[in-house]
């Protein structure tokens, strides 16, 4: 399963406690992330992960790329609503490509939860 990590920057403790918590299951999946993210999640969790571009610099547009060609099964994208991001096109182009595609997306932790929960049961 081809999995994609993406936190906004105040979500970044977030991701990687998830990333800590899910450890032994991600490490099963193949691992996709923005580039900033990428590198805090592997540098914290020893994972291995095939880092994008940053999101500003259009790491949201290449994670939307392979989930347009069906090449990404599963998103975490932790956004943070309260900020505005200089890359708002960037991210609502990629949500709006999971809800074309059915791709599975969590945009906040627990949704994250249980999205992961239900790929430890098997249920993807
Ligand atoms: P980053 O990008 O992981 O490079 O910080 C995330 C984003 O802002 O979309």
């Amino acid at each position: 399963m081809k999995i994609a990590l993406i936190a906004h920057d105040k979500k970044k403790a977030d991701i990687i406690a998830l990333a800590v918590k899910y450890r032994e299951l991600l490490a099963q999946h193949e691992l996709y992330a923005t580039g900033t993210t990428g590198k805090m999640v592997s540098e914290r969790t020893g994972l291995s992960i095939t880092r994008m571009q940053s999101g500003p610099m259009g790491g949201d547009q290449q994670i939307g790329g392979m989930v347009a060609s069906g090449a990404m099964d599963f998103i975490i994208f932790l956004r943070d609503p309260l900020t505005a991001q200089p890359h708002e096109p960037d991210v609502s182009a990629l949500l709006r490509l999971c809800d074309v595609h059915t791709t599975p997306l969590a945009t906040n932790v627990r949704s994250a939860e249980i999205m992961l929960r239900a790929l430890s049961d098997g249920l993807f």
